[in-house]
């Protein structure tokens, strides 16, 4: 990564608690460092995020996630935070104009000079990324269509370095993932080492509840190195992966799950 600071203002769109650290916490990081605005905007509490839903009711996880996802953000030095407030895993079932709307009433208080969020694709195939990468997108258009957008994406090497991992892991939910984006193609790549991978690690361990089991199957350097390259396409000059996993209609992916361990 050259120079953070020529994005400007950025202003990370994303579906759940935890995308915006896997996806773009180096990012996040490198543009507070070099002075610029951070802003995320979560769209959901992500109080589904669990496989025990008795110890962890919605109510009780969302409010968990919050706070893990605040300080997630202190670690990487981001302090604005907007909360949509939309129910997880219900994006595709929200009034789409409505939520469009308000998301493109915060660009327009932002004026970000650069929008990141999931390509159309999800990235993982999870309905909620792809639907609020539509909502970013068209937010974009109508409140800072000058703002470049950047979709998160994954690259051929990633895919064939952490094939180990995603065999354990139930991250990917849909055939054709993860995406093998040709690197000719990454717009932006930032190879987090050292100082700004550990910090990295510590903004994904204030996501407790959604890493602490990933901490314990794959240990704490695969976890560090997992994610130490972040890579962004170019929406606007780039061909784009199709959305994936929903296309089949409600049945064909599974509304949440992201993240989860398999088993
Ligand atoms: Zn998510």
């Amino acid at each position: 990564m050259h120079d953070a600071g020529s994005l400007g203002t950025i202003l990370g769109v994303w579906a759940h608690p935890d995308d915006e650290v896997f996806l773009s916490a180096g990012l996040m990081a490198a543009a507070r460092d070099a002075g610029q605005r951070v802003v995320v905007v979560t769209a959901t509490l992500g109080e589904r995020g669990t496989t025990d839903s008795t110890r962890w009711p919605p109510e009780r996880l969302g409010r968990l996630r919050g706070l893990e996802l605040a300080a997630s953000l202190a670690a990487i030095g981001v302090t604005e935070h907007r909360h949509l407030g939309h129910p997880d895993g219900s994006l595709a079932r929200q009034h789409q104009l409505q939520a469009i709307d308000e998301l493109a009433g915060i660009v327009e208080q932002v004026q970000p000079d650069t929008i990141v969020t999931f390509g159309p694709d999800g990235l993982t195939g999870h309905e909620d990324h792809q639907t609020v990468s539509a909502w970013a997108s068209t937010a974009r258009a109508a409140s800072a269509p000058r703002a470049r957008l950047l979709f998160a994406t994954t690259t051929e090497s990633f895919v064939r370095r952490w094939a180990h991992v995603h065999d354990r892991l139930d991250v990917f939910l849909a055939d054709g993932l993860p995406l093998r984006t040709p690197d000719a193609d990454v717009a932006l790549a930032l190879n987090l080492s050292g100082a700004d991978a550990d910090r990295k690690l510590v903004a994904l361990r204030a996501h407790a509840s959604q890493t602490a089991g990933m901490l314990a199957t794959i240990g704490e350097d695969t976890l560090r190195e997992w994610w130490s390259v972040e890579t962004f396409l170019d929406a606007d000059r780039t061909p784009l992966p199709q959305r994936r996993g929903a296309d089949a209609g409600a049945a064909a992916g599974p509304a949440w799950g992201t993240w989860q361990l398999v088993g």
